[in-house]
């Protein structure tokens, strides 16, 4: 039994009331007259959110209100008949659940961020129609030679030579992703060389002088081509932009933002992982035909020297491949 005060909706005068349940209804009994003023079904009234300190409100149908200061008996009450109360208010009613849900909720959005984005854009990678891939890749190297890259001024055996001897190593077994090898000049770029999506290799005439040896330019394809056989460029654009479509709308017009697919390449940034993966590859297709992974220890050396002083406003594509000290370290492990 539960004391309310008793609004009859017509007078502005409370009454004290007992509350309980009679035969599955919820009663009101006057207190001092000891006769039932009123008889409802739990369905039929309406239980106000718990809002505060205040008493809570009981509102009954048609027109009458009760309301209850003792929230614990109301609430046993309440669960006698098997009334769930809301999500809301149980939680409002605790504040350390309350923090607990606001901290669930951080934590579900960072880890959405750090594996969800990687999971879906892989699930979109896996079902974007064939052949989008080759023709993003080759929006983005039109991009670039617009902007960045200029005609390759190596004499045409140098490049014929060098393609020749990327094309007679062997890939790791069962992963030979398909591959082009472009030649570019970029005196703003610098040395370098990137896998775009769908098969494009460029490697810069910058590289190529840089290298001493041309085992370095195949270990640093090698590394490229891990990229192609990873898809990276195509997964890494996709998180860009299913973050990007995340944030606009839920999951907004995925097919507007692949419109943008290119440029979301030329912007996107190898993740620690994705560097990894290429590497690991490359130390492996090494291997497979009788080179040190060291050539690749070495080419990333020299790159990294080349690129200490980055040129600005360079799309993150171009700038010098990222973690390189702790690729290097990683690299000597497959000696
Ligand atoms: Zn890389």
């Amino acid at each position: 039994m539960v004391e309310a005060r008793y609004f009859d909706g017509r007078s502005s005068r409370p009454r004290t009331v007992l509350l309980d349940w009679q035969d599955g209804l919820l009663t009101l009994r006057d207190t001092a007259e000891n006769t039932i003023l009123r008889q409802h079904l739990l369905q039929d009234m309406e239980v106000a959110e718990e809002l505060g300190h205040g008493p809570r409100l009981l509102r009954l149908p048609e027109s009458g209100l009760c309301e209850i200061e003792d929230r614990a008996g109301l609430a046993a009450l309440l669960e006698q008949a098997g009334h769930r109360e809301s999500m809301v208010s149980r939680g409002q009613r605790n504040l350390k659940l309350a923090l607990f849900a606001a901290i669930a909720l951080i934590v579900i959005a960072a880890a959405g961020y750090r594996w969800g984005v990687p999971l879906a854009a892989d699930a979109v990678a896996a079902r974007l129609p064939t052949g989008l891939a080759e023709k993003t890749g080759q929006e983005t190297l039109e991009l670039l030679d617009e902007h960045w890259l200029k005609p390759s001024r190596l004499p045409g055996a140098r490049r014929e030579a060098l393609r020749t001897q990327f094309a007679a190593l062997q890939p790791p077994p069962g992963q030979a992703p398909a591959w082009r090898l472009h030649f570019r000049a970029s005196p703003q770029v610098g040395a370098n060389a990137f896998a775009l999506p769908g098969g494009d290799i460029i490697l810069t005439d910058e590289l190529v002088a840089l290298a001493r040896d041309d085992r370095e330019i195949m270990a640093v394809l090698a590394h490229e081509l891990g990229h192609q056989h990873y898809r990276h460029g195509l997964r890494n654009a996709l998180q860009g932009i299913i973050v990007g479509a995340a944030v606009t709308a839920w999951l907004g017009d995925i097919s507007t933002a692949l419109a943008g697919l290119s440029s979301a390449v030329l912007e996107a940034r190898y993740s620690r992982e994705f560097e990894q993966e290429a590497d690991i590859y490359a130390a492996r297709m090494l291997q497979h035909n009788n080179l040190s992974p060291e050539w690749l220890a070495t080419a990333l050396q020299r790159l990294e020297q080349a690129h200490a002083s980055k040129a600005e406003g360079t799309p993150s594509l171009l700038s010098s491949h990222p973690h390189t000290a702790e690729r290097i370290e990683a690299l000597k492990v497959h000696r």
